[in-house]
Parts: structure tokens; sequence; C-alpha cells
């Protein structure tokens, strides 16, 4: 597609002049980022597919379940018992690295093919670019994808040129399909942009992808305070959770910084600030946010709440005390026996709660509830007492 702003025009531009991967980058890939298989016969001689190597392997359970290093290669091998002799697979590698100031991420895919008997043959083919620019804003270069009869999102077209794509996820799989590319393996020398390097990421990657931490860190600075003040588990939050906002708890955690209280459950953290709030206490109080025993006190508000949770049902349910009067009335007074257990419908919401406290247990109310707001479907609530 043609560039359709100034920016994804200046990306265009300085991608004319990225230097091509290198041999170095592509064996590293050969090295690292396939999985090489072990062929093993019947008879238990293995075939290293990378090397070519044979030998007689110990028995099936030892070769399959303990890892198999060929011999003469060293490679670790996936060992397959099997009468197939062709092995075909593809991976990906990124490369992490920079040009005209912009932060880029380089997919190629490694093509590997093998057949018992015949040298292992190698290929690769780069796909994919993300630039990434200083505030955040980034672009994608791509191959044409196959998009019509199949079920992959990377049916790559090779011999397409890697060209601006439009990252619509106006598609069959309604997602932007370049954000689903697999990182797999990154090619150990990396290149930041300062404006990354600065952060201290390094090559930190908190189980996401790469493109992910780079685009967090480059659009929020508040990103980058947590990384440095090693606030951690928020960080890696926040980088999870594209639902929950930083800025709702901002005030809090820099209280947090301030005083050097580390948050190590970040989840139990946002629960316990969300009662804090919810109860109307000072969110920029130490005393409150950064609580020296967190479980003991988040577990206290937990209780709290669910107190008040319950007080506000129980007031719900006495402004329909008329309408479940008049949907019950025709079975007030109701009771059946079988001489063991006696059951009667209760006949007020003063007598449900009751009940319910007998029973110790909120779930009672619920079910009153619902009986009141089905009003169509009566079914009476019924008191089950040993008589
Ligand atoms: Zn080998």
């Amino acid at each position: 597609m043609k560039p359709q702003n100034k920016f994804q025009a200046q990306v265009v531009e300085a991608s004319r002049t990225l230097p091509q991967v290198t041999k170095e980058q592509v064996n590293w890939g050969y090295e690292n980022g396939i999985d090489h298989i072990g062929h093993r016969t019947e008879k238990g001689v293995i075939t290293c597919t990378k090397c070519g190597h044979s030998w007689q392997g110990a028995g099936y359970l030892v070769t399959t379940l303990t890892d198999c290093d060929c011999p003469n290669c060293k490679a670790k091998l996936k060992v397959e018992t099997t009468k197939k002799r062709m092995f075909n697979n593809r991976y990906y590698m990124t490369i992490i690295t920079t040009h005209k100031g912009y932060q880029v991420l380089r997919s190629v895919m490694l093509f590997y093919s093998a057949k018992i008997g015949e040298a292992t043959k190698y290929d690769y083919s780069e796909v994919m670019q993300r630039w990434i620019a200083p505030g955040g804003k980034h672009c994608t270069l791509a191959k044409l994808r196959q998009t019509m009869g199949n079920c992959y999102i990377d049916s790559w077209i090779y011999h397409t040129d890697i060209e601006l794509r439009s990252e619509s996820t106006n598609n069959k799989f309604y997602i932007n399909v370049y954000d689903k590319i697999h990182t797999s393996v990154i090619y150990p020398q990396q290149q930041l942009i300062p404006e990354l390097k600065r952060t201290g990421i390094k090559k930190r990657n908190f189980n996401q992808k790469p493109f992910d931490v780079y685009k967090a860190l480059l659009k929020n600075s508040r990103m980058e305070t947590l990384l440095k003040s090693g606030q951690l588990s928020l960080f890696k939050s926040f980088l999870n959770d594209a639902y929950r906002k930083v800025d709702n708890y901002w005030a809090s955690i820099r209280i947090c910084i301030r005083n050097g209280y580390k948050i190590k459950d970040a989840t139990l953290w946002f629960d316990y600030i969300d009662y804090l709030r919810f109860f109307g206490k000072d969110l920029h109080n130490a005393k409150y946010v950064c609580p020296s025993d967190l479980h003991r006190e988040h577990d206290r508000y937990m209780h709290k709440k669910a107190k008040a949770d319950a007080q506000k049902e129980i007031e719900k349910l006495r402004e329909k005390e008329e309408a479940f009067r008049q949907a019950k009335a025709k079975f007030f007074g109701l009771t059946f026996s079988d001489g063991l257990i006696q059951v009667r419908v209760l006949e007020s919401i003063e007598e449900i709660l009751l009940e319910g406290k007998l029973m110790h247990h909120y779930a009672q109310y619920m079910v009153m509830r619902s009986h009141l707001d089905n009003t169509q479907n009566i079914n009476p609530i019924y008191s089950k007492r040993y008589a």
C-alpha cells in the first residue's frame, strides 16, 4: 500500500537503506531456532537430520524420554520413531535492531528440509519488519500473505516484496495478523534506540513480545518509571492487562515509590486499592496504600466489602416486599410434611432473612432474590425443618 501519512512515508524511505539480514544472523538461526529431528528406525538406529550421522541408539524409552544429543555434531535432537523419511518445517526468528532512529524488529522465516541419506537443506526469507518511532508510533512492512483457501494467518508469499501493509483487523480472523506472528528465538546481538536504552529494559521482555514491551515503554513514560523504580510486578501486570489503566492507580503508586514500598503481588494490591476506593479511604496516604501485611489488610477489606454488599442486598429485598407478598400470597399457610421433614412457605422478607441468618449463608438471599426477580414464574420458597 502507498504511505497514508508523513510518518509512513518516512519509514518507507528509511527502509530503503536497511541492510540485508547477514549470513551470521541466519546461521545463528539455523543453529538455534530449529528443532532438529533424530530419525529412529524400529531397530533403534538413530540418524541425526542435522549432520546425517547414524548410530545404534539405546532402547525406545531411553531415547524418547531422555535428551538425545548427536554424538557427531552435538545437536539436541527430538527423537521420532517413524517410517517417514522426509522432514520439513519452518521456524521464526526475530532480529532486534535500529535504523535511522527507529526501533526495528525483523521476522525471518527459517526453512529446514531433511531427507534421510541426504544433506539437510536450509533456507530463509525475511517476511516482516515492524518499525517503531521513539514516540511509540509504529507501522509494518511485510511480504504479502495468501488469504484465500487456507486457515493459516501466515501463509507468506515468499517471492513478493516487503512493503508497507495495512494493519486493519478487517479480515476473516478479525485480528491484526501482524501482531500474531511468533517472536520465537531472538538473535542475541540486539540494538536499541537511545529512548529505549535509557529505560533500562535491556534484553528483558517479561514473557511478552518485545514489540509490545517497546511500544508500552515508548508510549507511556509511567511504564519507564515503574521499570526504573523496580516495581516489576506492576510493570508486568500493566503489560499483561491492557484493560487496567495505569492512570487509575498512579496517585497511589507514586506514594509507594516515594516510600520505597515494593509491590510484590500487583493483582492483590490492585484489588486492595479498589476496596480502599470503595470505602472512601485516602489513596494518597502511605498508611493505607503501603500496608506492611498486604494479605491481611486485603482480606480484612474483602470481608468488610462482602458485609456491605449483603446489607445492600437486604435493603433491596425489603423494597420488594410488596411484590413478593402478592406473588407468593397464594402459597402462604401451605405446609407439607412427610413426618420427618416439615416444609412450609416463608411468608415475609423478614422471615426469609431470619431463615438466611439461621443458615449462616448469604446464598440464601441470592436464591430468594432470583425468585423475586422473576415473579411470573412462581416458585414458593420453602423452609425445611426437621419436625
Ligand atoms: Zn548430528
